[in-house]
């Protein structure tokens, strides 16, 4: 299956469709290397502006998905109605494949407490869900948790570890293991663990999910600001300098 892709502000990104985005995945699922899933927002994309080793991960990522809303509207800029598919929606899509298929999942990130009642809530939803290996993503020796991954070798490895940690986190891991599907997917366990509520529904419906995070936690402020802005003002500039 072809990518269908287009380069924001240097980045390429796919234009699959959910639906396409699943075909695709499951080609990356049967293939002979490991591979990785971006879901890029525009925090990401402005760190990797002055991150060159960031910005080669993303650049090698098999698949980039359009997850902030700073990253749909880019696109929309640009004349291209993409649909965007956050981390936490497609990796529960994921799940749904593995448990389908049998196929060993590894969840690592987020507290001990957390990951282990995410764990027992994704057993409880998917009684078949085949969970081959979790761990905090609190550890200071990344080379033990590989250790432990090539022992147990699953097929999809979810990791939590918040941006740009988890990206890291896989790159360094896809030369190890030999033929892992791995996303990193933020702060989904704490959701999963029902430590954290995902904005309603109307929220994410107009693409506010972020504004609703903010409100919550008003920590988040200082990421969005003035990042988003900032994103917003180059993406235009790109747009008006292709026009002319
Ligand atoms: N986290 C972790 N190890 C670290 C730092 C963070 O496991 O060294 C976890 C943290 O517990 C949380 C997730 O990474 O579960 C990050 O969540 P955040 O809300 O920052 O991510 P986002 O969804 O915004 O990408």
């Amino acid at each position: 299956m072809e990518r269908k892709q287009f380069k924001l502000l240097g980045f390429d990104i796919d234009l699959f469709n959910s639906k396409e985005a699943i075909d695709y995945v499951n080609n990356l699922i049967d293939g002979v290397n490991s591979s990785h899933i971006v879901t890029l927002n525009p925090e990401m994309i402005e760190y990797a502006s002055k991150h060159a080793d960031f910005a080669k991960i993303i650049k090698e990522a098999e698949l980039v998905l359009p997850d902030g809303v700073g990253v749909t509207l880019g696109l929309k800029i640009n004349g291209i109605n993409a649909e965007r598919i956050t981390g936490i929606g497609f990796a529960q899509m994921l799940i749904e494949i593995a448990s389908k298929n049998c196929i060993p999942l590894a969840l690592v990130g987020a507290q001990q407490e957390v990951v282990q009642k995410a764990s027992e809530n994704l057993k409880k939803k998917f009684p078949d869900l085949n969970i081959v290996y979790s761990h905090d993503g609190y550890f200071s020796d990344n080379n033990m948790i590989f250790e432990e991954l090539k022992q147990v070798c699953p097929k999809i490895l979810l990791v939590a570890l918040g941006s740009p940690k988890q990206e890291e986190f896989i790159y360094e891991l896809k030369s190890i293991l030999p033929s892992t599907l791995m996303i990193g997917i933020g702060g989904s366990f704490d959701v999963w663990a029902g430590k954290v509520q995902r904005a309603p529904q109307i929220w994410q419906n107009f693409g506010l999910e972020w504004l609703y995070r903010t409100i919550k936690q008003p920590q988040r402020f200082k990421r969005i600001f003035p990042t988003l802005p900032v994103f917003m003002c180059k993406i235009i500039i790109e747009r008006f300098s292709k026009k002319g």
